[in-house]
């Protein structure tokens, strides 16, 4: 192990933002960019949005539903750290791209709109990240606007979630009797002046609690409230731990206003003293279970994400390699665990906020982008011996299922291509039945999913497609003994598909079905997610 690779490890904090669609998401990963000097004025990350869009069309369903649907990492430099920021699909039709983007955090700020709480998103979200293991940053929105009881919004975190909240920070009054914040450990009061983040001058500087100068911000009565709230909440909350935060058992909250530049660079503060760099990663090595620590020399990471034709004049792809040992320095060879094929990676692509970059040399924690030509897929692991495997990623048994046909049925073959491009992509699953080899039926999580695919499919692919029911509702992977799994799709075949990986997929008519032939073929299994790799 290096001491210098230990150290620059040490130095990422890489993290998600979740949140219930219109909680600030986007506003707070502008203003955080803001914060951490990657851009200067407010707007822009919306602008990089906008000059993606002229360039990529699909992007067009994301003007339009005003919604984000691809996720995509930022990368700033900012007091001693560096910070990585995923952006994840806000919409619930995507949690599986959430879910994977999600492996490659090491935290999550979960942005809470002030006046709504924890709404049905923040739970789901919030669940993928438990079970992950991710600790919770908590960042309460909207204190501009009229707000919920703090009191009883930390209450909601404590029973909905099972969290401890421990705030750091208690805010003075909401809406249009905000007036800002005491920080709760050093006595220190941060006024709010209602200004746009665009503004220059931003608010006044923290004075001391016990200071003639609070009186400039706030009268006797909401002096009196602000501080009896702060002694409340420090008799009522635990005080805030670390290694609670780290375990998963706690999260430090923090209030403010993204549009108006408030409590930002406080929460910013707390992610890099708080939020953990990147820990040793399970592998496993030549079959044998182990880990590699950020500091090991060799160079190692997993693909979380794959982005097609982002650029439409180049049919590349980008894999988003999640790096979780070593320095890696640009024209490497890395070598992929289930191919063995090794690839010169000589245009690695660093997303720094203001523009993309080549990276020159990237550690544990960082995130590079790496154009080709479908090579790489998600789940898989790269690294300098090719012989580390680290877990794969899940794909989750599809809840909605069509069937795909293309309206010129001379575009056949071209729909086939589209059709994994995407699939290895994983916008969408394919299967394709074992007989009537002309079919392909396809998989989603959500509706919105076929949406994203049929307009991908036109404007990417120039393919007009019609999608019907499927006469399926449910896939399972078939797993189990070889001659077992081969009896069942032996006497199954009508209803049997492969999946893009060849691995034998049950098509059932209903759920009622699938239970019916779980009980009839005990020794195989149906199951609901699959790890590639
Ligand atoms: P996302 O869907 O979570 O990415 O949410 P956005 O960042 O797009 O914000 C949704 C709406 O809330 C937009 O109209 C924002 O301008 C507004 N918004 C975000 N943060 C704040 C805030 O702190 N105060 C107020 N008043 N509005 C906000």
């Amino acid at each position: 192990m290096s001491t210098s690779l230990a150290l620059e490890a040490a130095r990422r904090r890489t993290f998600a933002i979740i949140s219930h669609p219109d909680a600030g998401k986007t506003t707070l990963t502008e203003n955080l960019l803001l914060a951490g000097g990657a851009i200067r004025a407010a707007g822009a990350v919306r602008a990089r949005g906008q000059a993606r869009r002229t360039q990529s069309d699909w992007m067009k369903i994301e003007r339009e539903r005003g919604i984000s649907v691809s996720a995509s990492v930022m990368t700033f430099d900012h007091d001693g750290l560096m910070f990585n920021l995923l952006d994840t699909p806000g919409h619930e039709d995507f949690s599986e791209d959430t879910y994977r983007t999600l492996t490659a955090a090491d935290a999550a700020i979960m942005v809470l709109d002030a006046a709504k709480g924890i709404e049905p998103q923040t739970l789901k979200l919030f669940e993928v990240c438990r079970l992950r293991d991710i600790p919770i940053i908590t960042f309460i929105n909207k204190m501009d606007r009229e707000a919920q009881d703090p009191f009883e919004l930390l209450d909601e975190v404590s029973s909905k979630l099972a969290l401890d909240p421990a705030p750091l920070y208690w805010p003075a009054g909401s809406g249009g009797r905000f007036k800002g914040m005491l920080d709760l450990r050093g006595q220190k009061f941060i006024p709010y002046a209602k200004k746009s983040s665009t503004d220059e001058e931003g608010h006044p500087d923290p004075v001391a609690l016990k200071s003639n100068a609070v009186v400039q911000y706030l009268d006797p009565e909401e002096l009196a409230e602000v501080e009896e709230g702060a002694m409340l909440v420090s008799e009522a909350a635990k005080p805030f731990d670390v290694q609670s935060f780290l375990e998963g058992h706690m999260t430090p909250v923090f209030f403010g206003s993204a549009l108006r530049h408030f409590g930002v660079n406080e929460l910013l503060a707390g992610i890099g003293s708080y939020a953990p760099p990147p820990h040793p990663a399970k592998v496993s090595k030549a079959g044998v279970d182990t880990h590699v620590a950020p500091g090991d020399g060799e160079v190692s990471g997993f693909v979380f994400k794959v982005q097609a034709n982002m650029d439409p004049n180049h049919r590349d792809r980008i894999a988003f390699l999640r790096l979780t040992s070593g320095r890696f320095t640009r024209g490497m060879k890395l070598k992929a665990q289930n191919t063995g094929k090794a690839m010169s990676v000589n245009a690695p692509i660093m997303f720094f906020a203001s523009d993309r970059e080549l990276a020159e040399d990237a550690f544990a924690g960082d995130v590079i982008g790496i154009p080709n030509h479908g090579v790489l897929r998600v789940g898989d692991s790269l690294s300098e011996t090719g012989t580390l495997r680290f877990a794969g990623l899940p794909n989750f048994a599809p809840e909605i299922l069509r069937r795909v046909r293309v309206k010129d049925p001379l575009k056949a073959k071209h729909l086939k291509k589209a059709l994994e491009g995407l699939a290895e992509e994983g916008v969408t699953q394919l299967f394709r039945p074992m007989i009537g080899s002309s079919d392909f039926i396809v998989g989603a999580v959500g509706q919105l999913q076929f949406e994203v695919m049929a307009d991908r499919l036109a404007n990417e692919y120039a393919l007009d497609c019609i999608f019907e029911a499927a006469p399926y509702a449910e896939a399972r992977w078939v797993n189990g003994e070889r001659a077992d799994v081969e009896d069942f799709t032996n006497k199954h075949r009508s209803a049997m598909a492969h999946d893009i990986d060849e691995q034998p997929v049950f098509l059932g008519k209903s759920s009622w079905e699938i239970g019916y032939v779980a009980e009839r073929y005990p020794k195989v299994r149906f199951e609901r997610t699959k790890e590639r790799g």
